[in-house]
């Protein structure tokens, strides 16, 4: 069994796939061909943003939405603790700071609560101007928009989407990569909408904004001669085969690999919920299920549990083992375990589960019944 098994998808949109890729190889307009801009449109369209931008990476999807912003040196960003390193690395690489925030066990996602002492501490310091707030929707499920919004708007802060493992997800009828003033999702082949190599792109509902990320992804370049550049931007383009490979995939994901997925975390959760904490899903949310994360009681058991499922051929991961301030590129930040009780507390516990839209019933009951017998 695989933990995500790519090669299931590839078999199902095979001709799809092949078909697009054949026609981008033959037509050669392999950077920023017409299939860029038609899955653009198809992105901005599911998401319901006016427009989306297609870049190199979650990554940078990121940094330029930071850029756009014009945050910068003594710039303060809000992010969780317990996430993928790229949510504040973004912060850090064009010279603000990041500001980490102690998470909600429950949903594994920033706390609001947590987020306003931060922000309150922050301008108590003096030492920062509190500029953005980089809500991550982790393991694919929507961050607390409604709280968070409330507190964006008391403190006059912008708000980023860290949507690279949310696409799908939902709160009510609004979706991810719709939330706050940007929204920056990655295509990273494991991520719910993954395409075969590195992708990202940036959602936004400001027309300048667009039309500044077109420039920023192109080294700065004025729209109007591409040998003038107007700004310091980067590389940053989709190639157009990952385009030709992710508008099967769009497809797909919105027809049915969204259900199926829900479907197969139903079946976990109703198996295993008794046994082990399973995932909160809030009422009125929906996850895309980039992870199906749940907590043992103790890093000893976690750690036991995870060696005896490996040995039965279920293959499972701890996201993530540290939290970002524990992380060495942030150790002169000096901060401290007790200041992060929630992501220390998860990093001990968590143990994420096989799980996407292509595992058969069959091999979901391998995975509940094989955890089942180790808890036993
Ligand atoms: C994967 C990920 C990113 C970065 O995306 P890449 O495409 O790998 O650069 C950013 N934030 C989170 C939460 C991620 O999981």
């Amino acid at each position: 069994m695989q933990f995500r098994d790519l090669h299931a998808q590839y078999e199902a949109l095979k001709p799809e796939i092949d078909a697009g890729i054949a026609r981008v190889i033959d037509s050669t307009a392999f950077i920023l061909g017409k299939p860029v801009g038609e899955l653009e449109e198809k992105l901005a369209a599911y998401a319901g943003r006016k427009h989306c931008v297609c870049v190199a990476n979650g990554t940078e999807a990121l940094q330029l939405s930071l850029m756009a912003m014009d945050v910068g040196p003594g710039d303060a960003v809000f992010t969780s603790d317990f996430t993928y390193f790229a949510s504040a690395g973004c912060a850090s690489i064009i010279g603000a700071t990041p500001v980490l925030v102690d998470i909600d066990l429950a949903t594994f996602n920033m706390s609001p609560a947590a987020l306003e002492r931060a922000i309150k501490k922050t301008i108590a310091d003096g030492k920062l101007r509190p500029r953005v707030i980089i809500p991550v929707d982790l393991f694919g499920l929507p961050a607390d928009y409604p709280e968070i919004e409330k507190i964006a708007q008391k403190y006059g802060l912008a708000i980023l989407e860290d949507a690279a493992q949310g696409f799908g997800g939902r709160i009510g009828g609004r979706i991810a990569c719709s939330f706050g003033d940007m929204s920056a999702t990655s295509f990273f082949p494991a991520k719910p909408l993954g395409c075969y190599g590195d992708g990202g792109a940036i959602f936004t509902d400001d027309a300048c904004v667009d039309a500044r990320l077109r420039s920023l992804r192109a080294s700065g370049k004025s729209p109007e001669d591409k040998y003038d550049n107007r700004e310091i931007g980067m590389n940053s383009r989709l190639d157009t085969l990952q385009a030709a490979i992710l508008l099967p995939k769009l497809k797909a994901f919105a027809e049915y690999e969204l259900d199926a997925v829900n479907r197969a975390a139903a079946r976990y959760t109703a198996a295993l919920k008794e046994k082990v904490v399973t995932p909160t899903v809030p009422d009125g949310c929906l996850s895309s299920w980039a992870q199906y994360t749940i907590l043992l009681e103790s890093r000893e058991k976690r750690d036991a549990v995870q060696k005896a499922l490996r040995e039965k051929g279920i293959p499972t991961m701890v996201y993530y083992p540290r939290g970002l301030h524990q992380q060495a590129a942030y150790k002169a930040m000096a901060l401290r375990d007790e200041d992060y009780p929630n992501t220390v507390e998860a990093t001990r516990r968590v143990l994420s589960l096989p799980i996407h839209p292509y595992l058969k019933e069959d091999e979901q009951d391998g995975v509940i019944n094989s955890l089942l017998e180790v808890l036993a």
